[in-house]
């Protein structure tokens, strides 16, 4: 997998675990990046310099880098720094084109082709109510009927009547 299509998967599997707000991203971004063959191997640092977006700038490496540090240290440090970025904007863009939703009843986050023909809603969560065949949540406050007979607001009000 090329460094842009490993950031871009990383950037998904982020969204897709932790939701669609940023503040609950940043640990797992940093295990990420922190384990990736793109940062362990030095042979790969020079790529991710190649290809990134977010370069950080001499004294921003020259911060991070142990005492006696060596020139692959700094690189891999800039590595680092640049790939975390690359991830974080990744997974902004993700959000912003809204690729992902979450889910109103299971509360997870899923990919747009998911959704159902009820917004706000994954296809696992919603189920045609028994009266009219309109798509209503599975269980909770929309649906007015038990799990075995679903039920819209409207076709429970004709039941009772
Ligand atoms: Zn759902
Ligand atoms: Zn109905």
């Amino acid at each position: 997998m090329s460094y842009r299509d490993d950031v871009q998967s990383i950037a998904e599997d982020i969204v897709r675990e932790h939701g669609l707000k940023d503040d609950s991203w940043h640990d797992a971004i940093s295990e990420s990046v922190d384990g990736s063959s793109w940062i362990i191997y030095y042979s790969h640092n020079e790529e991710v310099l190649d290809n990134t977006d977010n370069e950080p700038d001499n004294k921003e490496v020259a911060c991070m880098v142990k005492e006696n540090g060596n020139w692959r240290d700094f690189r891999q440090v800039a590595a680092y720094m640049a790939m975390e970025r690359d991830v974080w904007e990744a997974c902004r863009k993700i959000v912003e084109n809204e690729e992902f939703f979450t889910c109103e009843h299971c509360d997870e986050t899923k990919e747009e082709d998911e959704q159902s023909d009820l917004e706000g809603y994954c296809k696992a969560c919603v189920i045609p109510c028994e009266g009219c065949k309109e798509l209503i949540p599975k269980s909770g406050m929309d649906n007015y009927g038990t799990e075995e007979h679903p039920l819209c607001k409207d076709c429970d009000k004709e039941d009772e009547g």
